[in-house]
């Protein structure tokens, strides 16, 4: 592994990571079951898409970049033609297998996908990061916002990671020095430690070389170990971890100026790395030890909080 941004990432069935992660966090399965259809109609939704075009991306400047500009930052909403809502259909549904208890939200969800109205303005919402921009809509047409936003996310996650896939080889030998993604600009929803190899003296890791992982498009990145990932801050005496001692490979990073944490799993160790597509799944009793103690997560993925 070269460079300071991970263009190996874990492909096939999700069958064997998903096994492991039971095996290693055995507190979460019920999550992680629940997500798992959710995981396997997106890797589904990715391989139908392969082909899709509906994108340009911008010519990636090594200097926007270096000052913490995402390649994606200027990029407008992909053109879309009927991809967004079959895939936003299809991660509802996925949805309702995973989620039973939403059941009847999710429906909400599906009877009006076919609207190009409310299949436009969903997109929009989740390209944007904005859930205001359907929360008029949702309730005009009787729909459960947090099951449209939850539809939102699952199926523009697919648009992102088929964009990651082109936009990572093409910036992965430029320097990035920011706690969000350098392809699509969002926060980091697991961190994990890996033995090092080459080194950036700029990164300097001693023992082992902390990598973030977006998500929303799934790229990886490295970043400085003992700098809060969401406001930046050096300090060690706001930066603060909580870890048990019968897991000392998994911990919560917590920063006690921003008051956000990030999971951070130690694998230096591992014989075989988490699947990071669906390891933040797997932790979901570490979110909830730091949210009872009053922090938010870094990167709102819908699932940190359900
Ligand atoms: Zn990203
Ligand atoms: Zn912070």
């Amino acid at each position: 592994m070269t460079g300071n941004t991970r263009t190996d990432f874990d492909t096939g069935p999700l069958s064997a990571g998903v096994e492991i992660l039971k095996s290693a966090v055995p507190a979460t399965e019920a999550v992680l079951n629940a997500y798992i259809p959710v995981a396997e109609a997106k890797l589904h939704a990715i391989e139908k898409l392969e082909k899709w075009k509906g994108f340009t991306l911008p010519d990636p400047e090594p200097l926007r970049l270096e000052q913490g500009v995402p390649l994606m930052a200027e990029m407008p909403m992909p053109r879309f033609k009927s991809e967004f809502k079959t895939i936003a259909s299809v991660m509802a549904a996925a949805l309702k297998k995973g989620l039973p208890n939403l059941q009847s939200e999710l429906d909400s969800v599906i009877g009006n996908i076919e609207s190009d109205e409310v299949s436009g303005k969903i997109a929009l919402s989740a390209w944007e990061g904005d859930p205001e921009l359907i929360e008029y809509l949702c309730n005009e047409k009787d729909i459960s916002l947090e099951a449209a936003l939850l539809t939102g996310t699952s199926a523009m996650n697919v648009f992102l990671t088929l964009i990651q896939k082109q936009a990572g080889p093409l910036i992965k030998d430029m320097r990035w020095i920011k706690g969000y993604c350098p392809v699509c600009g969002s926060f980091p929803d697991i961190a994990l430690f890996r033995k090092s190899g080459t080194d950036d003296p700029y990164l300097k890791s001693h023992g082992g070389q902390r990598w973030l992982h977006c998500g929303g498009c799934g790229h990886e990145w490295r970043f400085k170990r003992s700098t809060c990932a969401f406001c930046e801050t050096e300090k060690h005496e706001e930066l603060r971890y909580l870890q048990s001692e019968e897991r000392p490979d998994e911990r919560i990073d917590v920063c006690e100026k921003c008051k956000r944490y990030l999971i951070s799993i130690d694998s230096r160790e591992y014989i075989k790395e988490p699947d990071l597509r669906i390891a933040a799944k797997a932790y979901v009793h570490l979110d909830m030890i730091a949210q009872e103690k009053g922090y938010k997560p870094m990167a709102e993925t819908g699932w940190n909080s359900i």
